[in-house]
């Protein structure tokens, strides 16, 4: 059954009836531009079909009643007494973007209903934006108010950094309200401009889960996030979107080497980045694959975000002739890698890589195709 028929089953068992709407809002993978969000860059993500949805109808008060199926849980709060959380539950991702939603003037009636999904949690494609970003359409739908994806974003990050502290750039909000069907996403991450482009023909991109995470990312995050603004003040800008590649190349000598080599990373996946803008529009699915790599060893060598069982997977990818090119992707130590690949034997290639990696690591990969799909909408009725 499709994740929108169980949970319009799911609600009908909580409350009775058919839900009044049903909203949806996909999780993401970037395919390019990883660490370049918080420095004001480019990134290129796509919404994944994985999705988190919410059954709901409208209550005649301020409170919100939520059933998590995946959780196996029933929570309730009050719109005018939202308690700020001690230790992060799912429920607080209702609450915080309730709480930052009225801190920015939307006025919020309460709802019931049924939320679920199928974004894996905690693997690097953002289920806690798509939680948030669904939570964000469920109040649109019962208060009225005008829907903007670029607003409802900025809502869901800042609920994300002020209410369940942690520290995130726009791109996972972004993307997952306003992604596009088919197409990746190019968001400018200072003006949140966004500029649509479909991938190349015949190719699919591949989700290569490591089915790994290391505790360290959380801590990693913010040191990056501290160099980077290091770097940028040392260069007198406001962030280090603003440093070209000429005037890097004139004074990068006065930095210490490991600030060094992170602005590098940062600088030159600025430009990778808009250069696979225009690799896809021209359809060159090789040099976008090129980019991916070029991306992949950045990230590993200059940034020092990847892992070993990253490594092994992307090399492994690449090493198939039916790869155009793969890369980690997310903040890194674990998690996902994505891959271009030829949509024509791509089950072929998901063995492939699967025994690869089981091979090397002894650990089961989780290898998924997906297709780019819409941002957060109402799917019901
Ligand atoms: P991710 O990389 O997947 O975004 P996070 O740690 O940022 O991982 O967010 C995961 C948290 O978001 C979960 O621990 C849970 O609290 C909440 N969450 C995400 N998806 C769901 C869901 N379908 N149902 C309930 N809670 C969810
Ligand atoms: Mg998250």
């Amino acid at each position: 059954m499709s994740p929108s028929k169980t949970i319009k089953h799911a609600f009908k068992a909580a409350f009775g009836e058919d839900p009044a709407f049903i909203v949806r809002a996909p999780g993401r993978v970037n395919l390019i531009g990883e660490h370049t969000d918080y420095n004001d860059g480019f990134v290129f993500p796509m919404a994944i079909e994985r999705a988190t949805f919410i059954a709901l109808r409208p209550r005649a008060d301020y409170r919100v009643l939520a059933i998590s199926l995946d959780m196996d849980d029933r929570r309730a709060f009050a719109l005018d007494d939202l308690q700020r959380p001690t230790e992060t539950e799912w429920i607080d991702y209702l609450v915080g973007v309730a709480w930052s939603l009225q801190e920015r003037g939307y006025q919020l009636r309460g709802w019931e209903g049924v939320v679920s999904g199928d974004v894996p949690i905690g693997s690097g494609l953002s289920s806690s934006a798509a939680l948030e970003l669904a939570t964000a359409r469920a109040f649109y739908e019962v208060s009225g108010f005008e829907w903007d994806a670029a607003a409802m974003a900025l809502a869901c990050q800042a609920a994300e950094n002020n209410w369940l502290g942690v520290k995130c750039g726009i791109m996972d909000q972004m993307i997952s309200a306003a992604g596009v069907e088919d197409r990746a996403l190019l968001i400018d991450c200072r003006s949140l401009e966004t500029a649509s482009a479909p991938l190349p023909p015949d190719t699919v991109v591949v989700i290569l889960d490591t089915n790994t995470r290391r505790g360290l990312v959380d801590s990693a995050y913010n040191e990056r996030r501290e160099q980077c603004e290091a770097a940028a003040q040392h260069f007198g800008v406001s962030a280090l979107r603003d440093v070209y590649s000429e005037l890097f190349a004139e004074r990068e000598h006065e930095l210490v080497p490991l600030m060094r080599m992170r602005a590098r990373h940062v600088i030159t996946e600025n430009e990778r980045t808009l250069q696979a803008r225009d690799a896809m529009n021209a359809g060159d699915a090789e040099t976008l694959g090129q980019l991916m790599i070029a991306s992949h060893i950045s990230l590993r060598d200059d940034f020092a975000v990847s892992s070993p069982a990253l490594d092994t997977i992307v090399d492994c990818a690449n090493a198939d002739p039916a790869c155009y090119g793969a890369r980690m992707t997310g903040a890194g130590f674990g998690g996902c890698a994505v891959a271009l690949a030829r949509g024509d034997g791509v089950e072929t290639f998901v063995d492939r890589v699967g025994t690869c990696y089981r091979e090397a690591t002894g650990n089961e990969p989780i290898i998924t195709v997906t297709g780019a799909s819409r941002g957060a909408e109402t799917v019901y009725p």
